[in-house]
């Protein structure tokens, strides 16, 4: 039995008539904030005004010819940031009219600084009410940020739309997981907000306190960083130690908080209201069918002072436009992000997805953490599994790497080879976790 409470939330929609706005008319609000946007973007923005002018384009162009328009990648906004330093040039206005500034975690490259001035930060806000209002959450619900209010974008907005829609915000930088543990039992937050990794270790650290997490009185956790709330047995881990509906959120320091889970539960919601979602073929850049696998391409309509146009993510998804039982037109993107483009690992030949090995080991109680290493010896990739675990005694170890590389035999054709690490010493990262890495072949 878990302590959570099930009370049925009262407001399950932060803007009811946006959420549930019929397509046609979604599309329409969708033009109107696109040709606002490049207008903007014409007007002041040179780093939009250089890419629309190699395009051709001159003028603001219509949402049904949204193709039309020049896709924005990752390596062109660290490129602009290096030829224009220190913020780059995506910017409408005179550095003076911005009041905040954050940076990516610089997981995929060096950290890309963002600006944005108070409207567009205010928007970026207000994307997060969507997500508490999604999972339910209210006045006088009481929300802990275990996230350490570093330079990067991380949990900040969250922290900020939790007052904004009423509920108690507690703090939970500048502190130890112990201390945070010991917050947590002191002022009964009923919502915990952080990266998935993070919050399976943070359970940990309460049993070595000596504090069952399931007790402390939680009913929901938000996720975002990384896709471990969308991946099954991740989000069962998190939802049976925790004793919560763990909810899974994606968004991006540089586009905004973009998805957000219903009570449903099936994947995210496209915010459609601040974003355009796209999913294309990463190879045609050409649109894909509905419901087919694709990279997801986003537009922030709403940050005009730092915008977004067809920016390509690297995310897999599916996107489903069909009303879900929560009445939202939103699309969803069934079961999360899939992957990363670049994420997927090659080993003898099978293609495979590092969240689909995470979805194996977690079904594991015993494996508390593990990290993945891809090796290439003589041209062929190898992959080795390191694994924490606990409850095990060290003559069940060889049996134990028995079940596991057969599970992984079984559902992804793979055959790793597996190494125990001792306790503690594999890395828990409070922002995005690197689980796998690939080392260079030995010469
Ligand atoms: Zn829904």
């Amino acid at each position: 039995m878990t302590s959570k409470t099930n009370k049925k939330p009262q407001n399950i929609y932060h803007d009811r008539a946006l959420e549930t706005m019929p397509r046609k008319q979604l599309e329409k609000l969708q033009d109107q904030l696109l040709r606002k946007l490049q207008t903007v973007s014409l007007q002041s923005n040179p780093f939009y005004r250089a890419k629309f002018k190699a395009a051709g384009i001159r003028k603001p162009i219509p949402w049904s010819r949204l193709s039309d328009l020049p896709f924005t990648t990752k390596s062109e906004l660290m490129a602009d940031q290096l030829a224009h330093p220190p913020f780059g040039s995506d910017l409408a206005f005179p550095v003076a009219d911005y009041t905040r500034m954050h940076q990516t975690s610089g997981t995929t490259g060096a950290p890309v600084r963002w600006l944005d001035t108070a409207e567009s930060w205010s928007n970026f806000v207000e994307q997060w009410c969507f997500v508490y209002r999604g999972a339910g959450i209210t006045r006088g619900d009481r929300v802990f940020a275990a996230f350490s209010f570093g330079p990067f974008s991380g949990f900040w907005t969250g922290f900020e739309a939790s007052y904004r829609i009423g509920s108690l915000a507690i703090t939970g930088g500048g502190q130890t997981s112990e201390q945070r543990i010991a917050t947590m039992q002191a002022t009964q937050p009923t919502v915990l907000i952080c990266t998935p990794t993070y919050a399976l270790r943070l359970a940990e650290v309460a049993g070595t306190m000596g504090v069952d997490p399931a007790k402390l009185g939680l009913r929901a956790s938000i996720h975002a960083g990384e896709p471990g709330a969308g991946i099954p047995s991740t989000r069962r881990k998190i939802e049976q130690t925790w004793g919560v509906r763990a909810y899974d959120h994606c968004g991006m320091t540089e586009m905004g908080a973009v998805g957000f889970e219903c009570q449903h539960q099936l994947g995210p919601h496209v915010n459609e209201a601040h974003f355009i979602l796209e999913v294309i073929d990463p190879k045609t850049g050409k649109k894909v069918d509905e419901g087919e696998r694709g990279e997801v391409v986003l537009t922030n309509l709403r940050r005009a002072g730092s915008p977004l146009i067809r920016y390509r993510t690297g995310d897999l998804a599916e996107a489903t436009y069909t009303r879900c039982s929560c009445r939202r037109t939103f699309a969803l993107l069934r079961g999360g992000l899939l992957g990363r483009a670049d994420d997927m690992i090659t080993i003898r030949g099978i293609n495979v997805f590092p969240a689909a090995i995470e979805n194996i080991l977690r079904q594991f109680p015993e494996i508390v953490e593990f990290q993945g290493e891809v090796t290439r010896e003589r041209e062929m990739a190898e992959l080795i599994l390191h694994l924490e675990t606990d409850r095990l005694k060290d003559a069940q170890l060889p049996a134990f790497a028995e079940k596991v590389i057969s599970a992984l035999h079984v559902s992804l054709n793979l055959r790793p080879a597996v190494k125990f690490a001792a306790s503690g010493t594999l890395p828990r990262a409070e922002m995005k976790s690197r689980r796998f890495r690939v080392t260079p072949a030995k010469s």
